[in-house]
């Protein structure tokens, strides 16, 4: 990574509706739940809020609707420390929904309209060409269409920029796509969906990351849960467990902790000190509900490590 330098992310924007009932409806059912909440989510504002609230200087390249929830999500991005010059505003188009059932177990069932977040074509991000290209880091998930996320890393890698993949959610990548990014961050079924390796135990894990830098990448992550990281360098690897704490909702842990990440090694942070740093902000977050409610800002993550 280059040092002190600024962090893209390009990625998704939605609405969470949350709520809570005691089971899932059935085919025909209607069930009242107990709950409900709506909160800003989408794994690319997600990790923007992360980076930011964790202390990144960071731009959001990303698509809203032409609709309330576009323009109130954009200032509570703007709250986050984030630049959102580079979010477009789609005409005719809502901006990107969740619709999460929790049952009583804890379980989630999910279905998505991605709305404007699917707008975001290669076009668009052409027109972001000189932020991706000043940028020292460009930080992307899977929520985005698959050609402009392919765009963006082409960019990003013509100008030295450092191209992080956070490949969720689980999805099969081009040889090309893969062979552009610098380092990846999957957890335990993305990265069975991009190596084919089952991974239940560190040895797994690092036969995956093998796969993954047969690829190309030079630095690979796999997130493990409460079990913390494995990180393999240039075919080295070592797991980096992360911290216990009584875990309440891992919704956005994945996402915290890919932007605290990156917001530290742009700081010029080592690896495994950075790694340490996105440990503490994903703990927190899992001790808290919801996704962006639950990210934690640089002050809280600071206190946290001493
Ligand atoms: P995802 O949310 O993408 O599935 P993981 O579940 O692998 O990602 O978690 C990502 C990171 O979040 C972990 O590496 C760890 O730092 C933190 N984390 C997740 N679950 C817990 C937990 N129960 N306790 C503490 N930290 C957790």
């Amino acid at each position: 990574m280059k040092t002190k330098g600024n962090l893209v992310v390009l990625g998704s924007i939605n609405a969470d509706h949350i709520l809570n009932l005691e089971h899932f409806p059935t085919p025909g059912e209607t069930v009242t739940g107990h709950e409900y909440q709506v909160a800003f989510g989408g794994k690319g504002a997600n990790q923007a809020v992360a980076a930011g609230r964790s202390g990144a200087d960071i731009a959001f390249i990303a698509c809203v609707g032409d609709d309330d929830t576009g323009s109130r999500v954009c200032k509570q991005l703007i709250s986050d420390k984030i630049d959102t010059s580079p979010i477009s505003t789609i005409k005719y188009a809502s901006t990107g929904v969740a619709l999460i059932f929790v049952n009583s177990a804890g379980e989630n069932v999910i279905g998505i309209h991605a709305g404007a977040n699917g707008a975001l074509t290669p076009e668009l991000v052409a027109e972001q060409n000189q932020k991706i290209a000043q940028a020292s880091a460009l930080l992307m998930q899977l929520e985005s269409p698959l050609e402009s996320v392919l765009a963006a890393a082409k960019i990003a890698h013509q100008n030295k920029t450092k191209v992080v993949l956070n490949p969720a959610p689980a999805c099969e990548l081009s040889d090309e796509l893969l062979g552009l990014v610098d380092m990846i961050t999957p957890n335990e079924t993305e990265a069975e969906k991009l190596t084919g390796v089952r991974v239940e135990n560190d040895d797994d894990a690092a036969k995956a990351a093998l796969v993954l830098h047969d690829k190309g990448i030079e630095t690979v992550i796999i997130t493990l849960g409460s079990r913390g990281v494995w990180l393999s360098e240039k075919g080295k690897g070592l797991r980096v467990p992360g911290f216990k704490v009584k875990a309440v909702d891992t919704i956005a842990a994945g996402d915290t902790f890919n932007g605290a990440l990156v917001t530290a090694l742009l700081e010029d942070k080592p690896m495994n000190e950075a790694i340490r740093f996105a440990h503490a902000a994903a703990a927190i977050a899992v001790t808290r509900k919801g996704a962006q409610p639950s990210v934690p800002w640089r002050h809280e993550i600071d206190e946290f490590l001493q």
